[in-house]
């Protein structure tokens, strides 16, 4: 099994929560940061919506995130390896700009054509998932693959995007990580070079948080769950739907208090 995920209490009373708030449920995340700056009324959102930037956002959870954060009325940013064919993503009507996480060049320029842009709530979302299971059966080439995209690329996204963020009122940088890259849950082994990507990742969220807190920065990991996507497969119990659903509810309770955080989709902490 990729993850194990088994939750549908909890799992209803995310779902619950969320209706209840609404609409503006994935606003109002930023609503405990922008509360303390004065400015976080429902009416001043509609006036001027924060702005989300997603990575990999041409299928998958990236696309998902897309959609609900366009549905909830902020200004999305979605970014794509090759624009021109996310067809899906350009469905969506919000903006769509190229991003390659692994290629230092892509990342400077799309950082050069944001310049003086403010950015809320950055999504780390890109990554990919080499299907390997023994050492013996492990390509080192896959294992640098994988850590250029699933570590470095949202390290290198992020620091090229800190000035966007500090401008933002959300001022929240999340990554997305997977309950694989828990070291304490690790029973099961195998997976070799993704689930240290994803410990990576958490180790450098956990620093990020140490290094900007005392900017207001919010720094978290969350994990998705098991969700049918192309990474996860037909048989992964959650559709994208419940799972970004999930993912936006914990975006939405986050405040500086909670940096530095690995969160499950469902709302319940993960152990590191
Ligand atoms: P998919 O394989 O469905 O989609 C992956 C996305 O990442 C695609 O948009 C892909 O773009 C993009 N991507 C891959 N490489 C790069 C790159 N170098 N630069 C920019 N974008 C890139 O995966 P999911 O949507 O399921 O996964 C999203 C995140 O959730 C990942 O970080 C994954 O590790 C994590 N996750 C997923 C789980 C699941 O069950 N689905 C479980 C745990 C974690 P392209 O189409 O161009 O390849």
């Amino acid at each position: 099994m990729f993850e194990s995920v088994s939750r549908g209490g909890l799992w209803r009373q995310v779902v619950a929560g969320v209706a209840a708030v609404g609409m503006v449920a994935g606003v109002s995340v930023a609503g405990a940061q922008t509360d303390t700056a004065g400015s976080g009324a429902p009416e001043e959102m509609k006036k001027s919506p924060k702005t989300v930037l997603i990575t990999g956002a041409n299928r998958g959870l990236g696309l998902e995130f897309a959609r609900q954060y366009a549905e909830a009325g902020w200004m999305v940013i979605a970014t794509a390896r090759r624009p021109e064919s996310a067809t899906e993503l350009n469905a969506v009507g919000v903006r769509v700009m190229q991003l390659d996480v692994a290629d230092a060049k892509s990342v400077a320029a799309l950082a050069h054509d944001l310049d003086g842009d403010s950015i809320d709530l950055l999504i780390n979302n890109a990554g990919i998932f080499p299907r390997v299971g023994t050492l013996t059966e492990t390509d080192f080439d896959d294992v640098l693959r994988t850590y250029e995209v699933n570590t470095i690329g949202p390290m290198r996204v992020t620091r090229a995007l800190l000035p966007n963020l500090r401008e933002g009122r959300g001022k929240t940088i999340v990554s997305i990580t997977s309950g694989l890259g828990s070291i304490e849950k690790n029973t099961s082994g195998r997976y070799y070079g993704y689930r240290e990507s994803k410990a990576a990742l958490n180790m450098f969220a956990r620093s990020l948080a140490t290094e900007l807190r005392d900017e207001g920065l919010i720094c978290v990991v969350v994990a998705p769950g098991w969700v049918r996507t192309d990474m996860g497969g037909p048989n992964a119990n959650l559709s994208p739907e419940e799972s970004i659903t999930g993912m936006r509810a914990v975006i939405a309770k986050l405040t500086i208090a909670d940096t530095g955080t690995y969160w499950d989709y469902d709302g319940e902490p993960m152990p590191w």
